[in-house]
This record gives structure tokens, sequence and C-alpha cells, in this order.
């Protein structure tokens, strides 16, 4: 009877660590590398008209600062995304470049939330942690920094709001993983504009706890489809336009674009300027998957977005715009191409984040202090320095 007993506990104990595993393993099933060969390559496609944008702009401290991260985004990725879009992409706007180093505080090969931490504080820490230093220490990001400045705040991404990148802006945990602690963490700073993934996070928790009237209660329109965000015209939104991530591009539509052009439309009547970070989150995912055209798709959609971003700055000139990398995904590389056509070949190293230098592009006041090669860390530290966060 006691041996019965036993291994129903056992039994019970192994199903509920494998719901568990599955459980948090869903965030992350972008991984894994496909088998077909055919995926490689892209084999061209319709492109998009690239406008050019003036450079002139009207001070030398910019207002405020859109930061685009592109996951993954390797120089490879930009130059299949060039080839496939004919030969042109909006990055090409950018006149100043340079190259970050992207080292965490414990490996050659960081993570995201490591190399989203760097970006979003200026400071090291261990793959995995977010905006807390390897002693588990609390690191003030660049986002908390500009909402005591009493500037406009915002975070755009295409995975799940709650996913490393935009997490590391706003959260502060030991672990990547822990998602509803990270929504928990949504509620802390009062910033003005959130759009991606992850609503069941701040709906459906394991706590039992309802985040949503909690938004509402602080001033968010809680905002589902991209539909209805489109009509917002003022104040603090919340969208949250998939349980998770969202999927991925065409499937879910031109959400990127669109949400970065509502979001820098929300957040640029505060008369004391913004700060904005978008992600190209599914970059990366493509990487994992060695697919070149999930790559490309979310390349030119990233790029789609870098034109919105784009459209503000050029008229608004007091605004920087900084488009760079966590790290590069795949050790990816270009075996062929054609201009006219589109198509890339395509080879990958790895099925996991490779440790080269990635590229960042800056265009407005204060982009010629991002040429060179800095770490990942120096590129916060500029931004806190240009809007002067710290003064
Ligand atoms: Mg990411
Ligand atoms: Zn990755």
């Amino acid at each position: 009877m006691k041996k019965v007993k036993h291994l129903i506990v056992l039994t019970i104990n192994i199903a509920f660590a494998f719901f568990i595993s599955v459980n948090v393993n869903a965030q992350e099933n972008y991984k894994g590398v496909s088998k077909a060969d055919s995926l490689r390559t892209y084999p061209g496609g319709p492109s998009y008209n690239v406008k050019t944008y003036p450079s002139q702009f009207k001070r030398t401290h910019p207002k405020n600062v859109i930061l685009m991260i592109g996951d993954g985004m390797g120089t490879a990725h930009i130059y299949a995304g060039l080839t496939a879009n004919h030969g042109d992409l909006f990055l090409s706007n950018f006149h100043y470049s340079g190259f970050s180093r992207t080292q965490s505080s414990d490996h050659y090969v960081t993570d995201s939330a490591a190399g989203g931490t760097a970006l979003s504080t200026g400071h090291k820490t261990l793959n995995g942690a977010l905006a807390v230093d390897p002693q588990q220490k609390t690191i003030e990001t660049i986002l908390e920094m500009a909402v005591k400045k009493n500037k406009a705040t915002g975070l755009v991404s295409t995975s799940s709001i709650t996913h490393a990148t935009p997490a590391s802006f706003i959260a502060h945990q030991a672990s990547r993983g822990s998602y509803e602690d990270i929504a928990l963490d949504f509620m802390k700073t009062n910033f003005t504009v959130f759009i991606g993934g992850g609503y069941k996070h701040f709906h459906d928790r394991k706590d039992g706890k309802d985040l949503i009237p909690e938004l509402e209660k602080k001033g968010y329109k809680v905002l589902r489809s991209m539909e209805e965000i489109q009509k917002v015209k003022s104040g603090k939104l919340a969208g949250l336009t998939a349980d998770e991530h969202n999927p991925r591009y065409p499937e879910r539509g031109d959400m990127l674009p669109q949400s970065t052009h509502k979001a820098i439309d929300l957040l640029s009547m505060n008369p004391k300027g913004f700060f904005l970070m978008v992600e190209g989150s599914q970059i990366d995912w493509g990487g994992h998957q060695n697919d070149t055209r999930y790559i490309v798709d979310e390349m030119l959609d990233f790029d789609r977005a870098i034109g919105q971003a784009l459209d503000f700055a050029s008229k608004n000139k007091e605004t920087l715009i900084i488009v760079t990398a966590d790290h590069e995904t795949g050790g990816f590389s270009l075996l062929d191409g054609n201009m006219k056509t589109g198509m890339v070949k395509g080879a990958f190293t790895t099925g996991d984040h490779s440790g080269v230098m990635v590229p960042i592009f800056a265009y407005g006041p204060g982009a010629e202090e991002f040429s060179g090669m800095m770490e990942n860390t120096e590129v916060a530290k500029k931004i806190i320095d240009l809007l002067q966060l710290k003064k």
C-alpha cells in the first residue's frame, strides 16, 4: 500500500515537473534549427521603396532618443535584408556607424538578457539577468531615469513585452524566465506606452492576481488589437496584442511599424521629450532556426519600423535614433545573392548566438558619438549623457 502511494506521489511529481518545464519552455519555443536545407535560401520577392531623409538637425543635445534593437542582428542579417529589398534599406539613411562588443560579465557569448541590460543600464551582467548586477543588486535603467526627468517613455516589441529585451528596460530580476514577476515590475514605474505580446503574464497568472484592472487604475488604456491601438489619440497605453509572442511576419501584419508610429505619436506630445525602445524581436528567432526567409522577413519589417522613426526624426530634428543589436544569432553568412531578384543564399555556423561584434547606426543630433568600436555598455552611457539624465 505504502509503495503504491509512493508511486502515485512520484508520478504526480514527474507530471508536475513536466508541466512546469513545458510551461517555461513555451516562451522559448522559437529555438531549434529547422532541418530543411531549402530554408537557408531566400528565393527573392517584391521590394518596397526607401525614402531619403535630410540630415540637418537643430541642436547638439537630442531631446528625444529612439533606441532600436534588432535582436540577433549582425551585419549579414542587414545585408541579407538589403539584398532581398533589391539593394536598399531605410537604414541606409544613417550616416554614422560603429561596432559594439557584446560579451557579458560571465560569457564570451551573451544572451539577450545580459545584452539588453548592457544597452539599458550601461552595466555588464550575467547571462540571464535583467537590470541587476552580478550580485543581484538593482541597476537603474535609462527608461527609469527618463521617467524621473518627466520624459515620456515607451517599449515596443513583437515578442512578449515581458521577454528579455524589453524586460531589461523595466524589470529587475535575476532570471529572465520569471515572466510573472517581470509583469509585476511593469506596475512599479510610471511609464507611458508599451506595445507587444504577453497578455497572459498580466492576466492569467499562477498567483491568481489580475494586473489588467491595476493597469487601468494607473491610467492605461489596455487594448488587445492593432485596430483599437491605432485609434488611440493620447494618454497612457498598454497594447497587449498576443497572449505570448506575436506571430512572425507576415502573419502579424504591420504590427511593428504601426506600433512604432503610434508610440512616437503618443510620446512626442510630452514637452520634456521622450525615450522609446523598439525591438525587432524575431530576427533572432530566424537565426536560431537557421531560416534565411525568417531573417529576411523580420529584418525588412524592422527596417520599415526604422522608416517610421526616420519619418518623425527628420521633421522633428531633435531626435536621435540609434539602431543596434544585443548580439549576433546563427553565425550567419551570405554565400550568394542577387540585387535584381532579391535572392539570398545564407549559411549558418550555429543554432545559437555568436560572439562577433554587432553594428551600431546613428541618425540625428549626437549621432557622431556612435562611431568606432565600443563596448555595448557605452551605448547606454552615451544616451544617458546626451539626454542629460544624470544631471
Ligand atoms: Mg529579444
Ligand atoms: Zn536568441
